[in-house]
């Protein structure tokens, strides 16, 4: 079941912050894996995934690195690549990884 944070502005501001300083792409998803298993750490809120939560990955295409998201966490993520795309004129990565 996809529990963890709620979508708030709080989380709103963590992924901006995020994109801000570097640690998150501006990326807009078209593919999410969506798994249980290993814990990790949420690129957004930094708090657990805890192993019987879902988590959703996404690879940084930066470097090929693994990023990885509460659900809410990954919307926040998301809405915050729309709002920078729209205000900052950022270029668009489509990430069509399956
Ligand atoms: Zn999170």
């Amino acid at each position: 079941m996809p529990h963890g944070p709620r979508l708030s502005l709080d989380l709103r501001s963590m992924a901006r912050d995020r994109i801000h300083d570097g640690r998150l792409p501006v990326l807009f998803s078209m593919v999410i894996a969506a798994r249980y298993g290993m814990a990790a750490d949420c690129s957004v809120c930094a708090k657990p995934i805890e192993q019987h939560r879902v988590r959703y990955a996404e690879e940084d295409l930066r470097d090929g690195g693994s990023l990885l998201f509460h659900l809410a966490c990954h919307a926040a993520w998301q809405l915050e690549c729309l709002q920078h795309m729209a205000t900052a004129g950022a270029r668009l990565t489509m990430a069509t990884r399956a």
